[in-house]
């Protein structure tokens, strides 16, 4: 497994500072990615830089950390670096990785400043300082005119994702406030697409920028089989997981992770449910990795849990899965990865966990390999459970071809003394080896769905209530409990005499999707709302739009928490909200902006 032969990137290598080097560290980050070791050292050098990346690829990191290592101490803590983000969510993560980042660093603090937060609570932080304010634009604009936050120490500022920021309209306030930072401060812009309006601002503002793309090879691997199943957060994806290993018909199983960290925590947890399973990172020594992948090779081992560093090379050919739990920072190690199975002219399965936020990989991923990863849905219980027979099947056969004379005969005595049925008496000592867990597998009944509206999760205005709710009480709008599951909007309801068959049938029909996977239906006065698997591809999506039920097209939208107007307050909704040209969007035009890719 000759993972040194290839010159493995290190951070040590990228001249960061030691608190920073420790965080990575705590974090388990074992080698930059692709973006960190190219972005590193050009914004260390003090250059303005434009990246075309996309969230996923470890972007950032790729800012952060070369930012982090040029704070001054100041007496008073004031902010230093500025980075604008369109959402809310984006400036929660990259705030909380800079504070992950930063976390060797003496009084070092990160402030999030977003709108929908009270003011109240982002004065007081202002207040307190922070050398980091990540914020979204308008609300980041709104303090600047107010007063609270001064950017006259600013020597940095990001950029990020700023296509999505030029999409919601804020491109206005995004060169707004550039022209009010210092005329000396380092830019960074990040864009995973590069716009005419975004190339602008990078030839108006930034000064002789480097320009980073991080390169994909085209490599076509035909006998990989490549599918994707949608998951929404870390227990999903161990629960996709547990199910796969039990539904899918495997040899050897190699798992992509991110970090060091994660390769121990998840073959412990699937060393727990049983598995023959070992962790393999950079920090196991090559003599122990060696001997790992022996023992997969010989089948003492039927599951590694590795990072791309210490999977590189790595030839085994009775993989026959390659599961992406953690989707990868580019789609060059994509394809590595994907590599490590269908060896020696096999055929092999590569499964890719996506999360809503990282569909844009995934687009990249199928565009850079010229093919499609087709959408899986979670094996279910009923197809577990044929696996669990067969398997149980499998076992019986395999013990009638041992020595069975002792048991034939206390069998035989039990028989005579009691006269029971043979059969009853196989099913008894069936169960006795199985014990106390169940044999088969029961699906989880939905969990009740919250009261809660949509925009409730995330402490801001929740969203008015339907006109629909105060004729049927009891009914509210809410996001689907299932997280693999996306709540749609369709304007057909109760008036215009739509029943849940009609919705089953058109949608079933129309996008070739079974029954089964058409989750809750809700019936409104003038609409209805309908569960459906997450990840729609966007042609689906178009062709929905247009079915029609009782002469009326669905005009299919979808209810997302992530959407701009679930979460913005009215009159933040009307400024925020423009449109790129700078007009507001008539309300049609929303469930646009919502369209899956
Ligand atoms: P980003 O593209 O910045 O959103 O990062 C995607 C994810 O990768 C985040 O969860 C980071 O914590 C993680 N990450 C970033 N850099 C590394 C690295 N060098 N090794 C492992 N994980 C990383």
């Amino acid at each position: 497994m000759p993972a040194e032969n290839h010159a493995t990137p290190l951070f040590s290598d990228l001249q960061l500072s030691a608190p920073l080097l420790r965080a990575l560290e705590d974090a388990g980050y074992e080698s930059p990615t692709p973006i960190q070791c190219r972005m590193i050292p050009h914004m260390l050098a003090g250059r303005d830089v434009v990246g075309q990346a996309q969230t996923g690829t470890g972007k950032t990191a790729a800012f952060a950390l070369p930012l982090l290592m040029q704070l001054r101490q100041d007496k008073r803590v004031q902010p230093q670096i500025l980075v604008l983000a369109p959402t809310r969510e984006l400036a929660l993560q990259v705030a909380e990785s800079f504070q992950q980042y930063g976390r060797h660093i003496d009084n070092f603090r990160a402030l999030a400043i977003f709108g929908g937060q009270d003011y109240t609570v982002q004065l007081n932080g202002l207040k307190r300082g922070a050398q980091v304010i990540v914020g979204t634009p308008g609300r980041v604009m709104d303090h600047i005119r107010r007063g609270s936050l001064n950017l006259a120490g600013i020597h940095s500022l990001v950029l990020d994702e700023a296509d999505e920021m030029l999409k919601m309209g804020f491109i206005d306030d995004v060169e707004w406030i550039l022209e009010q930072t210092p005329a000396d401060r380092q830019i960074a812009l990040f864009s995973a697409t590069m716009p005419p309006s975004i190339r602008h601002i990078a030839q108006k503002h930034l000064s002789s920028p480097v320009e980073i793309t991080i390169e994909t090879k085209t490599v076509t691997a035909p006998t990989i089989n490549q599918r994707y199943l949608p998951v929404n957060g870390y227990g999903k994806k161990l629960e996709a997981l547990q199910r796969l290993l039990e539904a899918e018909a495997l040899d050897a199983v190699l798992i992509f992770v991110r970090t060091k960290l994660q390769t121990v925590e998840l073959a412990e947890a699937l060393i727990d449910k049983g598995y023959a399973c070992a962790p393999l990172s950079g920090d196991i020594q090559q003599a122990n990795r060696l001997r790992t992948i022996e023992q997969l090779k010989s089948g003492r081992l039927d599951i590694l849990v590795a990072t791309d560093v210490a999977a590189r090379g790595l030839d085994v050919e009775r993989i026959s899965h390659v599961i992406n739990f953690d989707i990868p920072f580019d789609t060059e190690a994509y394809i590595h990865r994907i590599g490590r199975t269908g060896r020696a002219g096999r055929s092999g399965e590569a499964i890719l966990f996506v999360h809503p936020r990282e569909q844009r990989m995934l687009g990249a991923i199928e565009k850079a390999t010229r093919q499609k990863i087709t959408l899986m849905a979670m094996p279910s219980a009923r197809a577990i459970n044929e696996q669990r027979i067969k398997k149980f099947k499998d076992r019986i056969t395999t013990a009638l071809d041992g020595d069975l004379a002792v048991f034939q005969s206390i069998l035989a005595e039990y028989q005579q003394e009691n006269g029971t049925d043979p059969l009853l008496l196989a099913a008894a000592l069936a169960r006795l080896s199985q014990g106390e867990r169940p044999f088969l597998m029961v699906e989880a009944e939905p969990r009740r769905e919250r009261a809660a509206r949509p925009a409730a999760r995330n402490g801001e205005k929740p969203p008015r209530r339907p006109r629909e709710e105060g004729r049927t009480p009891r009914k509210a709008i809410t996001l689907p409990t299932d997280e693999a599951m996306e709540r749609y909007r369709i304007e057909i309801g109760h008036r215009h005499g739509v029943k849940p068959g009609n919705i089953v049938g058109a949608i079933a029909n129309e996008a070739d999707l079974e029954s089964r996977h058409i989750g809750h239906i809700a019936i409104f006065d003038d609409f209805s709302t309908v569960d459906l698997p997450f990840g729609m591809p966007g042609d689906v999506f178009r062709l929905l739009q247009k079915v029609r039920i009782n002469e009326r097209p669905l005009r299919l939208s979808r209810l997302d928490s992530s959407a701009p107007e679930m979460k913005k307050s009215p009159r933040q909704g009307l400024r925020e909200r423009k449109t790129a040209g700078g007009k507001a969007p008539r309300s049609r035009s929303r469930n646009q902006d919502q369209q899956p890719a």
